[in-house]
């Protein structure tokens, strides 16, 4: 009830599109039968968390933050969110984002900008961005209106508003966590996983949200380990590699102390520090920036005015005006521009030039990784090259805000696990983002090295 409350009080913040504060009191209601009848609860049995408004929920309005789907109320519900459902969560509501999870900021989203509970120390009072796409998931957890939430990442929308934001988050694997149900940006990158306060939230968290799902053709058929008991802060034994491609020009001087104080956490915990190559970093974030769009052209193709959501039919306008006038209105303009780029370098002209281009350079910077496993078991970075900026500060500079996604982009191409942990507060008092990349499927080892840091 303390949850339900708080986040009626916090509605400044704009982290929620809809609240649900039936769901989350029947789970609430649920548990405490099975308490009084002493059965064994069940994992998160009662625990209220916020969904990200990108997971279809049955009967429950699912916008993707966009117009598009304003008042689509789907038939099904995605498997993550029923598995947390399974596992005894209830839910408080759907969380704000940025428009279908293109964005760094939140300031994307149809139903207006997420804000920070954050503020600056130095009496800069703006109020801040929560980072993206999983704003809302960040904000609700800081400002703890919920323990917990789901954060889908493409391209590191769990680990940077995380960061933003003073809590953890893990992308896993590629394939751990079912994708079916969840509204689509770029389907070979997109992975959903938990954002919570802490690192041992995070692990209770994914083992509920994972596993094989049938229902998704890349869904790895792996059991899902007992994470949480086998959380252990010791890394005796474990060589922690730090990128030197990382070390990227006009890196903040709080940003390399931040990275510097990581590697001398992890030293104490026991681990080896080596330094490692990854040379291709460069061109992450420009493949990136056309492989996500190039996916998401095709993907978002589906709205057409007909199978969802909302339509826009002008007197006397024929079907192809019909789609036009419909995508015109729905989609918000980052959407538009995504769908420009993606439609762009995937057309005959072009698509060796750009979408072939990209795909090999995907490929060097998986092998860089595979390289790097050969002198490492984990990697230590920055989640991202600054603290939280102020709402509107890059929002008219579509490359200053891409350029934001940097260290998290990597991983993303490569399908790997990647974690985002509190590192400390910046001179202004605002937190940063240490992030933890993995070998792949060695989620148990980034969760460690964070604890680790926490
Ligand atoms: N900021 C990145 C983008 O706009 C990543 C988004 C995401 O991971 N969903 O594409």
């Amino acid at each position: 009830d303390a949850f339900i409350v708080r986040v009626s009080q916090a509605r400044q913040l704009n982290a929620f599109i809809v609240e649900t504060p039936e769901h989350a009191i029947a789970a609430a209601r649920e548990a405490d039968a099975a308490r009084a009848a002493g059965e064994t609860l069940k994992p998160l049995a009662g625990v209220p968390i916020g969904m990200k408004d990108l997971f279809c929920t049955k009967g429950v309005q699912t916008t993707a933050a966009s117009h598009m789907l304003e008042g689509f109320k789907p038939e099904y519900e995605s498997t993550v969110s029923q598995k947390l459902w399974d596992a005894g969560a209830g839910m408080l509501g759907k969380l704000n984002l940025d428009q279908f999870a293109m964005g760094s900021s939140n300031e994307t989203s149809y139903f207006g900008n997420v804000i920070s509970p954050w503020r600056r120390q130095d009496g800069g009072n703006a109020p801040l961005a929560p980072g993206g796409s999983s704003g809302g998931s960040s904000s609700a957890i800081s400002a703890r209106l919920c323990p917990a939430a789901t954060g889908t990442d493409t391209g590191g929308s769990i680990r940077q508003p995380a960061a933003f934001t003073g809590i953890a988050g893990i992308k896993p694997t590629y394939g751990r966590c079912s994708r079916w149900g969840v509204v689509a940006f770029a389907s070979s990158l997109d992975q959903a996983g938990p954002m919570a306060r802490d690192v041992r939230d995070c692990a209770i968290m994914l083992e509920a949200m994972a596993g094989f799902d049938a229902k998704d053709a890349t869904s790895l058929q792996l059991d899902v380990p007992k994470w949480e008991q086998g959380l252990n802060p010791d890394l005796r034994g474990k060589k922690v590699g730090i990128p030197k491609e990382y070390r990227v020009d006009a890196m903040p001087g709080e940003i390399e102390a931040l990275w510097q104080q990581g590697i001398d956490w992890l030293k104490d915990a026991g681990a080896e520090i080596v330094e490692v190559s990854l040379p291709h970093t460069k061109y992450a974030l420009p493949a990136y920036y056309i492989i996500a769009p190039a996916e998401a052209s095709s993907n978002l193709a589906r709205y057409d005015g007909v199978r969802y959501g909302m339509r826009e039919l002008p007197e006397g306008a024929n079907l192809q005006e019909m789609y036009a006038a419909t995508r015109a209105a729905g989609f918000g303009p980052e959407v538009q521009r995504r769908i420009l780029i993606g439609t762009y370098v995937l057309s005959a002209g072009f698509y060796d030039a750009y979408y072939t281009q990209a795909q090999k350079v995907r490929t060097l910077i998986a092998r860089d990784f595979e390289r790097a496993w050969l002198d490492c078991d984990l990697l230590l970075t920055p989640t991202a090259p600054s603290a939280a900026f102020a709402l509107g500060e890059k929002s008219a500079d579509p490359l200053a805000m891409y350029l934001n996604d940097v260290f998290t982009v990597p991983s993303s191409l490569a399908g790997i696990p990647a974690m985002s942990v509190p590192g400390g507060l910046d001179k202004d008092g605002l937190p940063l983002g240490l992030q933890i990349i993995g070998k792949p499927l060695d989620e148990q080892g980034v969760l460690n090295a964070s604890l680790a840091i926490e």
